[in-house]
């Protein structure tokens, strides 16, 4: 991510460096695999998915986090093995990376997203290749893959992995991990998966062995009671809905969490369910940290998430499903909120 010369563009609709690719992947050596900070379950699927997969190869493969991930992904195969930084801040990391032949960047595109790991990647200068499915203009050393075509990263894996010819490879825990990321990023195969190849992808993970019906169960339908209250209670008390401008949000303070004995991916999903309202086709959802408020941001349709998300939120993503933050009280992220949504009337105004 240092040096934009020696980055050299993946295209899986063009034979450019596979060749070179392969015979790399080929040679076994120490690989560290990295994802983002509040891992999703394309983070934690496309990563799993590939250390399976690069373990039968004869690698010596790591996953290393940022922070831990929400209690319905932990069930996924390898998920105990995983390094996590903030249970021992910088402990091993420095380490794995000292240690380490390859780095894979999986399932975000700029540094800033691997939170505390961000300055010792950097340092380390290791060679990085970068598999991932968001938007960017980001600098990267090293091979990368980024394809905003494709609905999740995991998808992406299973597609690298294809044109490798390494499919010999993919056993029943690698199938699992990268069917349970393309589940995850497109919310049980209902959005971003309007094209037909997404489903023969999802079909061989069903031939490598992947039990769809568990992995839906184990993500969707372990719930606590809590979290269900906590949800009913969002809906029902908490959404506000801003007509003119077709936006409906939600904004959970800390005590209002806690009253619901909030865990950790307790609220996730929840900023899909406002789009559910005829004419709503913008929906943030603020939860309230300790030193800041979150935002998740989903929109239909053109009407950028990111691009909103960047510039007012310091956050970023996908056109219909970002992320960001707002270094202050929840009633200020809310009022700032509110006011910037004006400087886009005219656009809300015409997306559907
Ligand atoms: P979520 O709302 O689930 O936290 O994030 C939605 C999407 O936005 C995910 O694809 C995630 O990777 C991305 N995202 C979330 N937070 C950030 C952020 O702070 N910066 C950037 N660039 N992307 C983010
Ligand atoms: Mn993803």
């Amino acid at each position: 991510m240092q040096n934009k010369s020696t980055e050299k563009k993946l295209n899986l609709d063009a034979e450019l460096g596979w060749t070179e690719v392969r015979e790399e992947f080929l040679k076994p050596c120490r690989i560290l695999i990295l994802t983002h900070k509040n891992p999703d379950g394309d983070a934690i699927g496309s990563a799993l998915g590939l250390k399976w997969i690069l373990g039968q190869l004869g690698h010596k493969v790591i996953v290393a986090i940022p922070d831990d991930a929400p209690l319905f992904l932990k069930w996924l195969p390898g998920y105990n093995e995983i390094i996590v930084n903030d249970r021992k801040p910088n402990g091993n990391i420095s380490n794995l990376l000292n240690e380490c032949d390859l780095i894979i960047c999986a399932d975000f595109n700029t540094p800033e997203r691997l939170g505390a790991i961000e300055p010792l990647y950097r340092e380390s200068g290791k060679r990085t290749f970068l598999i991932d499915h968001h938007p960017s203009e980001e600098p990267f050393t090293g091979f990368n893959l980024i394809d905003p075509t494709k609905g999740s990263t995991s998808e992406l894996v299973y597609l690298f992995i294809k044109k490798l010819n390494f499919t010999e490879h993919l056993g029943i825990d690698a199938a699992t991990c990268l069917l349970a990321g393309i589940m995850t990023d497109t919310v049980g195969l209902k959005v971003n998966c309007s094209y037909p190849e997404v489903f023969e992808t999802v079909a061989a993970l069903m031939r490598h062995g992947a039990d769809k019906a568990r992995i839906y169960h184990e993500i969707y339908n372990t719930h606590s009671a809590d979290r269900m209250r906590l949800l009913g209670y969002s809906l029902s008390q908490n959404m506000r809905i801003l007509p003119e401008y077709k936006t409906a949000y939600i904004a959970l303070t800390i005590s209002e969490l806690n009253s619901y004995h909030h865990l950790k991916g307790d609220t996730e999903g929840f900023v899909n369910y406002p789009l559910a309202i005829a004419g709503i086709v913008f929906s943030v959802l603020f939860t309230e940290q300790n030193d800041h408020v979150k935002l998740s941001l989903r929109s239909t349709g053109d009407f950028p998430a990111n691009q909103f998300a960047q510039k007012y939120f310091f956050g970023g993503g996908h056109l219909n499903a970002a992320g960001g933050r707002f270094p202050g009280t929840m009633k200020e992220a809310v009022i700032r909120f509110e006011s910037v949504l004006e400087e886009y009337r005219e656009l809300l105004a015409v997306s559907r």
